[in-house]
């Protein structure tokens, strides 16, 4: 990796990241905001070289995956690196069209790859994915995925979404994912009984237990069930 690779993007801190206040201004061309205004945001740039050459190894690591979306057509190139600085990379795979009957996530693609390369005591600290244009949105992991996640200690995972082109890159903890920030939490609050009933049979539902931090809720789930 080159130094004109690094200098493709700009790093930043994602701890204060909030979609409402920032998409708009990380859409903007580079140009357009300084680093003063975006330290004003909330999102310093990341100046440690160490860790900004981790992340871009995540992004190159994740460019070598092969994603198979046979069914939804969205590529999800997946890279990860271990506490030790080790890199693996996974896309997501939709085989059996029109049946669903297996299907990989890029967030498990790397974990599995990361269990049978580095075993068990080496365990992921970063998951970046990486888009082939547009900006390097703030990943929405699925439930199904955050619930693979928290195998880990939430505390030490990071993850950021980057571009291929180049730009901003914010880095957010994965524990940002398990606040009260998502929308689906609020919304699953709405649901009556019998749709929790109905829901219960589904991924959805069963992918908010231990982590909506609401123990009413989870008392209520847990009693349909
Ligand atoms: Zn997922």
């Amino acid at each position: 990796m080159s130094v004109d690779t690094i200098y493709k993007y700009l790093f930043l801190d994602g701890t204060n990241y909030n979609p409402v206040k920032h998409d708009e201004v990380l859409q903007k061309p580079k140009k357009h905001s300084t680093h003063k205004e975006l330290n004003m945001l909330g999102l310093p740039l990341i100046y440690d070289t160490k860790t900004v050459l981790n992340y871009l190894q995540v992004i190159i690591a994740a460019k070598k995956s092969q994603p198979t979306p046979d069914q939804s057509g969205f590529y999800v190139y997946t890279g990860a690196m271990t506490a030790s600085g080790k890199t693996v990379y996974g896309g997501n795979h939709e085989k059996g069209v029109g049946k669903q009957d297996t299907i990989t996530h890029g967030e498990e693609a790397v974990i599995a790859r990361a269990l049978d390369d580095y075993g068990i005591n080496d365990q992921i600290s970063t998951i970046g994915f990486l888009r082939k244009t547009g900006i390097g949105l703030v990943p929405r992991h699925c439930g199904s995925c955050r619930d693979a996640i928290l195998k880990y200690d939430p505390s030490k995972i990071k993850v950021f979404g980057a571009s291929e082109e180049g730009g901003y890159v914010i880095v957010v903890p994965f524990s940002k994912y398990l606040k009260e920030d998502f929308d689906e939490t609020d919304e699953f609050k709405k649901f009556s009984p019998a749709e929790i009933k109905q829901g219960l049979a589904g991924i959805k539902i069963a992918s908010y237990r231990g982590i909506s931090q609401d123990t009413m809720l989870e008392e209520k789930m847990c009693s349909v069930a």
